[in-house]
């Protein structure tokens, strides 16, 4: 665990509301409501609670819990600085980090993406990290909302190209339906975005056809996609975002042991290695890497090369990527 903690490494599937720990949820907390608030005392006996062996229902609370508490501009802004700082402890040197603008009485989403991305700018100057942004699409709210998303990472990638790269599709997989967001997502491939979609999450062939057809850079989880939807991902060397425990704790694979990682390394097809939501479902991309290791026997040489895939199929410049190679085989000649 010490290499993999060292190692550093690369996330590329991370939503910003999910990725804060239990510890810096209650930071977080702490700074929006105060100390000696009865909001704080509150929501640290919920947590306690959490922390007593949650249930799925409970993680998936955590969502609204870290919503209340990123729904101003201050909270949000702290919010990302603490997530950006936990991935930095954990020596991700990489991170792309997804969410979805909300408007709400306190703030539109042109001031909600304002505000991450300010507070993105401030953390790469602290911690040695660097940090993009994937706006992202949520697929139960109305097409309106996801064309307004577009319309304003557009016009903000404009100012700030380096670290607005890609469009994310996300959201509760049971609702709203892919083909109605194709073309919003058309216009977002058009205007040089990335594309990362969340596709075969549940088993919807239909769906999963259109979005195979449609095409992706990343493909978010891919758990139902099969042998013929890991053959189209080969051919056209499109990486599945694999996320263990995720997966396992929001029940869509059964076990670590038949998570389809399995597969994808027998077929020597593109994978990366991610969280999701390192603070709801209570993980890091070290442990992710350790279950990895020791549910599939991974060498410590077969996680290297799965840092330098995850290099590859980033969406950071040629030079960014060099540099992130550079620091990774610097770290192994010191080993
Ligand atoms: P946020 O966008 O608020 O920063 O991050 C939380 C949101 O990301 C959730 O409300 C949900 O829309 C999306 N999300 C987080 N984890 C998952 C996941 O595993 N699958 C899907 N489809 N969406 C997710």
């Amino acid at each position: 665990i010490n290499f993999l903690r060292g190692l550093p490494k690369v996330e590329l599937h991370a939503h910003l509301n999910g990725s804060l720990s239990i510890e810096s949820i209650k930071e977080l907390a702490e700074k929006v409501y105060g100390q000696q608030s009865e909001e704080f005392a509150e929501m640290c006996e919920r947590f306690i609670s959490f922390e007593k062996g949650a249930n799925l229902n409970d993680c998936f609370q955590k969502f609204a819990f870290v919503h209340e508490l990123t729904s101003t501009p201050q909270g949000l802004d702290y919010a990302t600085q603490l997530a950006i700082r936990d991935f930095a402890r954990d020596n991700v040197m990489y991170l792309e980090l997804r969410t979805t603008p909300k408007s709400n009485g306190n703030m539109t989403r042109r001031a909600y993406l304002e505000t991450v991305i300010s507070a993105i700018k401030r953390g790469t100057k602290q911690h040695e990290i660097n940090v993009k942004l994937l706006p992202s699409i949520n697929r139960s709210e109305p097409v309106a909302v996801a064309e307004e998303t577009v319309a304003l990472a557009t016009e903000i990638a404009q100012n700030e190209p380096d670290i607005v790269v890609g469009i994310d599709f996300s959201g509760n997989p049971n609702q709203g339906k892919f083909s109605e967001f194709a073309p919003v997502l058309e216009t977002a491939r058009k205007h040089g975005f990335k594309l990362a979609i969340h596709c075969a999450e549940i088993d919807n062939p239909v769906e999963i056809r259109e979005m195979l057809k449609f095409g992706m850079s990343r493909c978010g989880h891919g758990t139902y996609l099969g042998n013929s939807g890991f053959a189209h991902m080969k051919q056209y060397n499109i990486p599945i975002e694999c996320c263990l425990t995720s997966n396992v704790k929001s029940g869509t694979v059964s076990s670590f042991g038949s998570h389809h990682l399995k597969q994808l390394l027998l077929a020597d097809a593109p994978k990366v290695l991610c969280t999701d939501d390192c603070g709801v479902f209570d993980t890091t991309l070290s442990d992710e890497f350790l279950l990895a290791t020791e549910t599939f026997g991974l060498t410590q040489s077969q996680c290297i090369d799965l840092i330098i895939e995850a290099v590859q199929h980033s969406f950071a410049t040629p030079e960014e990527k060099l540099k992130m190679k550079m620091q990774v085989y610097a770290y192994t000649r010191r080993q």
